[in-house]
């Protein structure tokens, strides 16, 4: 006849506690646990049946942010892009608008201009994406 069970594991819900499975063994409990934690992301107890009380506690630890992210390596990228338009289209203003036509000079300023519209949108889509995904760097 097996023994009953010592120790039960449970998930620290908001709204109580939720049973998780049952361990014979305090230490093998406690080990799973914390790999229940971490795994799940969420707060997992020991529970001890002899003693009727909670015996153990883990929290999962903070989760670095990711730090290789796809997308903003591909936003980095288009901004970079944007970046080389535009400073070509200022190089291209700066150095022929003293002489160009006025006609030229128009389209110069609008190649500028659109330049600059185009990095501005991919600065604030890449300013976003880190502001809400908390990515450390391009991968
Ligand atoms: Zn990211």
């Amino acid at each position: 006849m097996p023994e009953p069970p010592s120790f039960a594991i449970f998930i620290e819900d908001g709204k109580g506690p939720l049973f998780r499975e049952y361990c014979a063994d305090l230490t093998e409990a406690k080990r799973r646990a914390e790999e229940l934690a971490e795994l799940e992301g969420l707060p997992f107890i020991v529970f001890s049946f002899q003693q009727a009380r909670q015996v153990a506690r883990f929290k999962p630890k903070p989760r670095p942010a990711s730090v290789y992210c796809a997308e903003r390596a591909l936003l980095e990228r288009l901004c970079d892009e944007a970046e080389a338009i535009l400073n070509a289209a200022r190089n291209a203003f700066r150095d022929r608008s003293g002489a160009c036509l006025t006609e030229e000079f128009g389209s110069l300023t609008n190649e500028a201009q659109k330049a600059w519209q185009d990095f501005s949108r991919r600065k604030t889509a890449l300013d976003a994406h880190v502001r809400e995904h908390h990515c450390l760097k391009a991968g």
